[in-house]
């Protein structure tokens, strides 16, 4: 064939690849996708800990996609650049974080991917003060400090970091305390290092920790940071959130004294995944470990120093325009809204823990501090194993019906339940048929085992 057959065929063939392609795209979309998702909107996912969106979260992303913007320097985009600066200063202010975290001060906020990528930079930035200021051949020597309750995340970013894995001090949260780490713990370690001759420069702290929501002293690890000239980190990546609201600002008390503070907007604001905010009190420590300058990248406005270039801030170079779904949540739903659905959360925690109590056969293990209740089925023995298997087999027989989807985790060798209410659409009947299911799956484990 050639000439003008030759172009038609293949106009027909690429018709037929297109239909091929795209005539059954949503029908696949329902039929091999979506049996496949984990529904993390559904007003009965009560798992690991909330990922809200939002329709306000929804459309900023939307524009985020349309405009396709790399805003890794400011000329790359300044609006973008500038609205970050921005959407974080409110965000602080609304936190009442100190104005020493402000960009119109030393410090400021940048939009991370995760809290995990945010402990990194931080731990990156507070290596580099430790080796300038102890020399650089003094790696061996630094010591990290964190509970066995902090994520796991603070491990990750040690490895990353080169911290030595013998350095890396996990402090035995206090069981009486809701698995809060206990000060003097700290202090004891922190003293055997000194006179190891090793030298102390990172305290991890968690407002609201991944198993049980526990809030480690920020007061008086602060001051042990503080004294020892250590980098002091807030990881509040789920429950700092709830810290907008006047009645949970007490637990961040004492982040006068944190060199940087973190929270996921993607958790429990009702912005769509990833927006992870971190705020530096002194953004040089950042910028002398992460930044580059590759004359590739060079331009009037870097040259002079004059704007924020946020590749110097984090691990990539290029990023997403993340601020603007932040400024639509805060400018569509405003304060006062988002403190309502922060309450709304907490009051249906609340009637859960209640309905626990009001059944002899469970016990709520740990007091509940924000959205996140921890509870198990009591075993008819103390023996854990017996509790392990009673609890995972109520668990596996839930989550199984697919009805509702709870996680799990360990507290003092007890296996626990985790419901962490925090999606969008949940309402005190979701709350309600879970607690049902949940009872009747316990009498149903329990049955088996007599
Ligand atoms: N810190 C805490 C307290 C968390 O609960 C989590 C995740 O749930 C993380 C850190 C890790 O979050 P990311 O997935 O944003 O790295």
């Amino acid at each position: 064939m050639v000439g003008k057959d030759c172009f038609f065929d293949a106009r027909r063939k690429k018709k037929e690849i297109d239909r091929g392609f795209a005539g059954n795209l949503v029908a696949d979309i329902q039929q091999k996708i979506i049996p496949g998702v984990t529904h993390w909107q559904s007003p009965n996912y009560f798992a690991y800990y909330p990922s809200n969106s939002s329709t306000a979260g929804f459309l900023g992303e939307m524009l985020s996609a349309a405009f396709n913007i790399v805003g890794f320097s400011w000329i790359t985009s300044p609006a973008a650049t500038e609205l970050e600066v921005i959407v974080l200063d409110w965000f602080a202010k609304m936190l009442q974080l100190p104005s020493q975290f402000l960009s119109t001060a030393l410090g400021g906020g940048v939009i991370q991917g995760t809290a995990s990528e945010a402990v990194l930079v931080a731990l990156l930035a507070a290596r580099d003060r430790a080796l300038k200021k102890h020399g650089k051949h003094s790696l061996e020597k630094l010591v990290v400090y964190a509970s066995d309750q902090t994520h796991s995340a603070l491990q990750k970013a040690c490895q990353i970091a080169g911290i030595f894995s013998e350095n890396v001090r996990v402090v035995i949260a206090d069981c009486n305390k809701n698995y809060a780490v206990a000060p003097e713990a700290v202090s004891e370690a922190l003293s055997i290092d000194l006179s190891s001759g090793l030298i102390p420069f990172f305290i991890c702290a968690t407002v609201g920790t991944t198993s049980s929501s526990a809030v480690d002293p920020l007061p008086e690890l602060g001051q042990i940071a503080k004294s020892n000239d250590m980098w002091f980190h807030i990881d509040a990546a789920y429950a700092g959130s709830a810290c907008i609201c006047p009645e949970y600002r007490h637990h961040l008390n004492g982040v006068e004294e944190a060199d940087s503070f973190n929270m996921n907007a993607h958790k429990w604001f009702l912005t769509n995944f990833d927006c992870s905010l971190l705020w530096v009190k002194d953004r040089s420590f950042l910028i002398q470990s992460l930044s580059t300058n590759p004359e590739f990248l060079k331009n009037k406005a870097s040259q002079a120093n004059s704007v924020v270039d946020f590749k110097d801030w984090q691990i990539p170079l290029g990023r997403r325009f993340r601020s603007l779904k932040l400024w639509m949540v805060l400018r569509l739903y405003g304060v006062d809204n988002l403190q309502s659905y922060i309450r709304k959360h907490i009051h249906l925690a609340e009637h859960f823990e209640q309905l626990l109590l009001s059944d002899s056969r469970f016990e709520v293990v740990t007091p509940r501090t924000f959205s996140l209740v921890c509870f198990r089925l009591v075993p008819p023995t103390s023996d854990h194993e017996n509790g392990r298997k009673l609890n995972y087999d109520m668990m596996d027989g839930v989550n199984s019906s697919g009805k509702i989807f709870l996680s799990h985790t360990v507290l003092s060798g007890k296996f626990v339940l985790r419901f962490a209410v925090g999606a969008p659409l949940t309402e005190e009947r979701h709350v309600d048929a879970a607690w049902k299911l949940l009872q009747d799956e316990a009498t149903k484990v329990l049955g088996k085992m007599v």
